[in-house]
């Protein structure tokens, strides 16, 4: 069993971390996580169903009359 379990390392990169920069070995990784973030919660503002469901409406109705 390895008894380096305490420090895990940078969760981006694995290499030893940085007091300064816990739990990332650098201010680099500690950057690019934060953007890995951001971009994430940017990527979410929800998704068009509003301009979609009227005209699946139209094209269904179209379709059986
Ligand atoms: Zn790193």
């Amino acid at each position: 069993m390895p008894r380096t379990a305490k420090s895990k390392g940078c969760p981006l990169c694995g290499k030893p971390s940085h007091p300064d920069h816990a739990p990332f070995c650098s201010q680099g990784c500690k950057d690019r996580d934060l953007l890995k973030w951001l971009g994430d919660g940017y990527r979410i503002p929800g998704p068009p169903v509003d301009d979609q469901d009227p005209l699946g409406r139209v094209d269904s109705e179209e379709g059986e009359s």
